[in-house]
């Protein structure tokens, strides 16, 4: 599955995330939820949850 946006391959995680007021799949990459939408409530699946899905700037560690 690929993203709606961007097409970019989704992720387990990223392909269960779900609109938490519709129900709908989002079907978009977390940038892209993130990029279009700051205050989207998301139905999550933790389960699914792995390094690449964490919030962004975590994993940044360059200081340039
Ligand atoms: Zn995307």
């Amino acid at each position: 599955m690929r993203c709606l946006a961007c097409d970019a391959i989704l992720t387990d995680y990223e392909a269960t995330l779900r609109d938490a007021t519709s129900g709908d799949y989002v079907n978009e990459c977390i940038e892209c939820i993130q990029g279009s939408t700051g205050n989207l409530a998301l139905q999550e699946r933790l389960d699914l949850k792995t390094v690449h899905d964490l919030g962004l700037g975590i994993l940044d560690f360059d200081t340039d």
